[in-house]
């Protein structure tokens, strides 16, 4: 019998391994249209947090008791779709489980970029592609632009750093601990930020003197407010995520939130999924670049479909360098 990871009972603050339950799931039947897909690689998000609460979002919140949902890549084993046979590989949103019926409608055939199946979770997937839309066209960053980028070392944030660099950008990359920020440097980072080992405004003023033009914001707190505190005039704000208070649910004290005016900054918020018809553009940029060996790849893997809460909570401990995945 399939099994599927559930969402028991709704996090408060930080989630448990008590707030999932896996169980057996009956499949439907293989109607003309669909395929029959075992899961073999596992996304394990941060927005996912969001989804746990009962409040109106762009995403509607996970139902208690419903198979949770996530991106995943499937191997399809049985198929009664045109177009797709036993053996292909697609993306799809029935994650946090072992297996699927879906129809042909609701997979994606990957991409042939010259990556392995899991690179279409991450660099050369959602996160990814927010990484491109989110630099490039959200905050307009061109060649020559400092970029402060936040949770530097995670898939969204590694992948900023890398794309930044690519276009010429000098970059100042914030993560967790000697050994992220060790790798942020290794990606090509100019200058690095552990927020653990002291005051983000302190360090960002030490390593970006003259302020910077661009930050991507995945964190939100105190990230947040050194780079209102550190921001030239007229400089662009991707605002991608605020891991920092997705548990919490706590406002973000910003002290430097009036120089918004002084400075006439831009801060803009964005979804991906508002770019998806330009993957197109995400996709040739990156595949250029990966062939230019300008990227460089890394995921933390959890082995079993019995880690995935494990993995999920992880995003909230620093567990992961690069994309967080599970493998099936
Ligand atoms: P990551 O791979 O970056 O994983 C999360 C990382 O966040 C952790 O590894 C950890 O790194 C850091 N982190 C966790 N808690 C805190 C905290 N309290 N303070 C500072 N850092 C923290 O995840 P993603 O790359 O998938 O996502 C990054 C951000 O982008 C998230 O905010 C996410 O919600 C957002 N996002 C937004 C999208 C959009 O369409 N707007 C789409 C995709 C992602 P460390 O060890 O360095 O602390």
């Amino acid at each position: 019998m399939a099994q599927a990871w559930t969402l028991k009972s709704r996090p408060q603050g930080t989630p448990t391994l008590d707030n999932f339950e896996l169980v057996g799931i009956e499949l439907p039947a293989l109607e003309p249209g669909m395929v029959r897909l075992a899961n073999r690689w596992l996304s394990v998000d941060p927005y996912m947090r969001g989804r746990m609460n009962d409040v109106k979002s762009y995403v509607p919140p996970f139902a208690i008791g419903e198979p949770l949902q996530g991106g995943a890549i499937g191997e399809v084993v049985e198929s009664s779709a045109d177009g797709l046979k036993a053996g292909d590989l697609v993306l799809h949103m029935a994650g946090w489980r072992d297996e699927a019926v879906l129809p042909a409608s609701a997979v994606q055939k990957l991409p042939e970029l010259g990556v392995p199946p899991e690179a279409y979770l991450g660099q050369m997937g959602m996160p990814g592609m927010t990484a491109y839309f989110g630099l490039l066209e959200v905050a307009s960053a061109k060649e020559g632009d400092v970029v402060f980028v936040s949770a530097a070392a995670g898939a969204v944030g590694s992948t900023v750093v890398q794309i930044a660099k690519a276009k010429g950008m000098k970059v100042i990359g914030a993560a967790g601990g000697a050994d992220k920020c060790a790798w942020v440097k290794g990606l090509g980072a100019d200058a690095v930020i552990d927020y653990k080992a002291g005051p983000v405004i302190k360090q960002l003023m030490d390593v970006a003197p003259g302020g910077i033009d661009v930050y991507f914001d995945n964190v939100g707190g105190d990230h947040l407010d050194a780079a209102l505190a550190t921001a030239k005039e007229r400089a662009r704000f991707a605002i991608c995520g605020m891991i920092e208070m997705y548990n919490t649910g706590a406002p973000t004290q910003l002290r430097y939130a009036a120089r918004i005016i002084g400075a006439r900054l831009r801060i803009q918020g964005f979804i991906v999924s508002d770019y998806m018809a330009r993957a197109p553009e995400f996709y040739r940029d990156m595949a250029g670049w990966a062939q230019a060996g300008k990227l460089k790849r890394e995921e933390t893997v959890l082995e079993g479909l019995a880690r995935t809460p494990d993995a999920f909570l992880g995003l909230f401990s620093g567990g992961n360098t690069g994309k967080m995945l599970v493998r099936v």
